[in-house]
């Protein structure tokens, strides 16, 4: 198992007390895909930026590739975060001013690559996404769909274990959509890369192995996802 939480809580103390996630317990293989799915406020995104090492938990255990993720510095957390995760998000959090093949770079920028190489990664990173030619646009020339390519090249340039992606077609028409869930889906396939996606789409769930649906801060229930071929 990639990932493995045991008896997750979370409670937020800002003003009356919020016991958000309420003893989450879940499995998840290494190159797994899987949804996660529930209403506005069931603790999704909490969840994911437990699993993120964005956000702390209060009690159970957390451990991902192995490694107990538990009272991490922040710089430790940092370290971990950069190996082992990538990030999608629905608003896609592109840098304005820096063009498409800059933004795919940033990851291979922190962790002190020189310049000529790591743009000469990003730009095999765009090749993979489709958008070769639009290397030196702006993200305020790119459209919704494109902007999402280039934040997946953008979280998959490091080779991180896990795609965590928080909403990542809230923002898309549903053809673009499922443009989008195609190559995230041929990119778990191909390089193996375990997959969390939230999500309000059921369209979008149907794209991965498991659903797993929360429901006031409790797992309701995981579903299999039938694939006909
Ligand atoms: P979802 O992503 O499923 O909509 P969230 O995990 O964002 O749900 O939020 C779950 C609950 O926790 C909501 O009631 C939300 O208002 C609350 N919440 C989320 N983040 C915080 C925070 N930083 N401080 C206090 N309450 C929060
Ligand atoms: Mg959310």
């Amino acid at each position: 198992m990639i990932i493995q939480l045991k008896d997750i809580n979370k409670t937020y103390y800002n003003g009356a007390p919020l016991h958000v996630l309420k003893g989450i317990d879940l499995e998840i293989r290494k190159g797994e895909m899987v949804a996660i799915m529930g209403a506005s406020g069931s603790g999704k995104s909490t969840l994911l930026n437990i699993l993120g090492i964005l956000d702390t938990y209060d009690s159970g255990t957390y451990s991902l590739g192995g490694q107990l993720i538990r009272d991490l510095s922040e710089s430790r957390s940092a370290e971990c975060r950069n190996r082992m995760i990538g990030f999608i998000f629905q608003s896609f959090n592109l840098i304005s001013f820096k063009n498409a093949m800059e933004n795919v770079a940033l990851p291979l920028y922190y962790q002190g690559m020189k310049r000529r190489k790591r743009n000469a990664t990003a730009m095999e990173y765009l090749n993979m996404v489709g958008l070769t030619e639009w290397a030196e646009h702006m993200p305020s020339e790119l459209s919704g769909g494109q902007k999402q390519r280039v934040a997946i090249a953008r979280a998959l340039i490091a080779s991180p274990s896990v795609i965590l992606a928080d909403e990542p077609t809230g923002a898309l028409d549903s053809v673009t959509t499922l443009e989008v869930m195609e190559l995230l889906r041929n990119v778990n396939k191909e390089k193996g890369m375990t997959m969390i996606i939230v999500t309000h789409e059921q369209s979008v769930a149907a794209v991965t192995d498991r659903i797993i649906r929360l429901k006031d801060g409790i797992i309701e229930s995981i579903e299999k996802v039938p694939h006909y071929v």
